[in-house]
C-alpha cells in the first residue's frame, strides 16, 4: 500500500479524499494556490504545498508544479479528485513517465473516452446502446442537413471534445441547423481548441440515468446501479438520487451488466460512470466520465461502500475487493448541491463564511470544507458543499432532507439552499416523475 498520497485537488472532494487516507492509514500531501493558504484540505492534510497563484491555470491545472510537489514530499500516487487534471491524459502520461502512480484509469482510457465521438464508438462496439446519430464527426453544413433530414428534427450538435455542458447546440428545424452547427463548433473551438462536431437525435423528455462501473484493470469489473441526475440547471447537475424513482431492480440488473461487462472487456481500472439518457423504457449511452463523480456519495449511501478507499486499493495493485454478488441496494439516497450562488440568478457569491453549521443526525452526511471565518475566493467552482441523506425509503429520505436543511446554517454568503425547501414541496418531486427538463421549466415558471 501506499505511504503518501498527494491530492491534486481542493475543497470537498479534497477533504474527501484525505479522510479515506486517513482512516487507511496513509499520510496526505495537500496542494494550494496562494488564495487556498487558509483552506480546510491544506489544515487537513498532513503535509501541504504551495503551487502557484490563484487562476486555476497556474495552479490546480499546471502539471510541472505539481508533479514537482509530488517529488519534493515524497508521494507515490496522486489522486485528482474530479475537474481540474481529473480527465486529462496528457497528465496521467507525464505521471507514468515519472513513476507517478495515477489514482484512475490508464492514460489511453481517459483519451478514449474524452473525445466523445471514439467513446461512442467505442461503447457501441462493446454492445452498449447509444443515441442514434452521425457515425464519427461530421465535417460541414451540407453533411449534417442530410443527416439531420433523415433522422428527423430536433437534433443536438455536440462538440467531440465537450464538457460542461458547452459545445452543445440545439436544432428544432431545418432553419436552425446553420445557427446550431456554427455555433457548437466556434464554442467547441473557443473552450476546447477543437471545433470537430457530431450530430444525435434530441430526446425529447428523458432522464439522465448514469451506471457507477468500477474495474480491477484485469478484465473483472462490477457496476454499483443507477444515479438519477435528471434535475439540471444548463446542464449542469443539481439534485441526484439513488435509485432512480424511474428504474427497477430487473432493469437495473440488465443495464449494469451491460455496463460493467463493457468496462470489464476493456480492461478499466478503477471508478468510472456511463452516463444515459433513458426515455420510454430505452437507455441511450451519451458519455463515460472516467473519474470520480460529484455525486458519488449516494452510491456510497446505498451500497455501503467507500469508492475512493477502493480506487485507492486498486491503483495500488490490490484486489478489488467489490463483488457482484454482494452488491445490493439498500434504502434510499438524495444528494444536494449547495453552491456560493444568490438566488434566482444563480449569480457566484462569494464572501466570508460568518457561521457556519453542519446538519447531522441519523442518515446524514455534509461533505463541506467550509468553516466560521472562512473567506470563499471567487477563482473557483461555487460548489461549497454537498448534503447527502439516506434513509430506508424514498419518502423518508426526502423528509430526512427537509429536516437536514432546517440545521443547516451558512451565514455570510448567499447560496441555493432556498432552492432544495421550493423543490421538496412541487408534487413532482415527491412522486419522482421529471425529465431532464423539469427543473428549467420550474425555474422559468418562477421568474
Ligand atoms: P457534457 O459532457 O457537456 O456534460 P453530455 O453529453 O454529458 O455533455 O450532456 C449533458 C446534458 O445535455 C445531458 O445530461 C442532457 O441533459 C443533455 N443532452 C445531451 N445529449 C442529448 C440528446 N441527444 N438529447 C437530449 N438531451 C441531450
Amino acid at each position: 500500500m501506499f505511504k503518501k498520497i498527494l491530492i491534486a485537488n481542493r475543497g470537498e472532494i479534497a477533504l474527501r479524499v484525505i479522510r479515506a487516507c486517513q482512516e487507511m492509514g496513509i499520510a496526505t500531501v495537500a496542494v494550494h494556490s496562494t488564495a487556498d493558504s487558509d483552506a480546510m484540505h491544506v489544515r487537513m492534510a498532513d503535509e501541504s504545498v504551495c503551487i502557484g497563484p490563484p487562476p486555476g491555470t497556474d495552479s490546480y491545472l499546471s502539471v510541472p508544479s505539481i508533479v514537482s510537489a509530488c517529488e519534493v514530499s515524497g508521494a507515490e500516487a496522486i489522486h485528482p479528485g474530479y475537474g481540474f487534471l481529473s480527465e486529462n491524459a496528457a497528465f496521467v502520461q507525464v505521471l507514468e513517465d515519472h513513476n507517478i502512480t495515477f489514482i484512475g484509469p490508464s492514460s489511453e482510457h481517459i483519451r478514449m473516452m474524452g473525445d466523445k465521438i471514439t467513446a461512442k464508438e467505442t461503447m457501441r462496439a462493446l454492445g452498449v446502446p447509444c443515441v442514434p446519430g452521425s457515425e464519427g464527426g461530421v465535417p460541414d453544413l451540407a453533411e449534417a442537413r442530410r443527416l439531420a433530414d433523415e433522422m428527423g428534427y430536433p437534433v443536438i450538435i455536440k462538440a467531440t471534445a465537450g464538457g460542461g455542458g458547452r459545445g452543445m447546440k440545439l436544432a428544432r428545424s431545418r432553419s436552425e441547423l446553420d445557427h446550431a452547427f456554427q455555433g457548437a463548433r466556434s464554442e467547441a473551438k473557443a473552450a476546447f481548441g477543437n471545433d470537430q462536431v457530431y450530430i444525435e437525435k434530441y430526446l425529447q423528455k428523458p432522464r439522465h440515468i448514469e451506471i457507477q462501473v468500477f474495474g480491477d484493470g484485469k478484465g473483472r469489473a462490477v457496476h454499483l446501479g443507477e444515479r438519477d441526475c435528471s434535475l439540471q440547471r444548463r446542464h449542469q447537475k443539481v439534485f441526484e438520487e439513488s435509485p432512480s424513482p424511474a428504474i427497477d431492480a430487473e432493469t437495473r440488473a440488465r443495464i449494469g451488466k451491460v455496463c460493467a461487462d463493457a468496462v470489464g472487456e476493456m480492461g478499466y481500472s478503477g471508478a468510472g460512470t456511463i452516463e444515459f439518457l433513458y426515455e420510454d423504457g430505452e437507455f441511450y449511452f451519451i458519455e463515460m466520465n472516467t473519474r470520480l463523480q460529484v455525486e458519488h456519495p449516494v452510491t456510497e449511501a446505498v451500497y455501503r461502500v467507500d469508492l475512493v478507499q477502493e480506487q485507492i486499493r486498486v491503483a495500488a495493485g490490490e484486489p478489488m475487493t467489490l463483488h457482484q454478488d454482494d452488491l445490493t441496494p439498500v434504502g434510499h439516497a438524495i444528494e444536494v448541491r449547495i453552491n456560493a450562488e444568490k438566488l434566482p440568478e444563480f449569480r457566484p457569491s462569494p464572501g466570508r463564511i460568518a457561521a457556519y453549521h453542519a446538519p447531522g443526525g441519523l442518515g446524514v452526511r455534509m461533505d463541506s470544507a467550509l468553516y466560521q471565518g472562512y473567506s470563499i475566493p471567487p477563482y473557483y467552482d461555487s460548489l461549497i458543499g454537498k448534503l447527502i441523506v439516506h434513509a430506508n425509503d424514498r419518502p423518508q429520505a426526502l423528509a430526512r432532507l427537509r429536516r437536514a436543511l432546517g440545521e443547516l446554517i451558512v451565514d455570510g454568503i448567499e447560496t441555493t439552499t432556498p432552492l432544495f425547501y421550493d423543490l421538496l414541496d412541487q408534487a413532482d418531486i415527491q412522486t419522482g416523475d421529471y425529465t431532464i427538463h423539469w427543473l428549467e421549466k420550474f425555474l422559468a415558471r418562477k421568474d
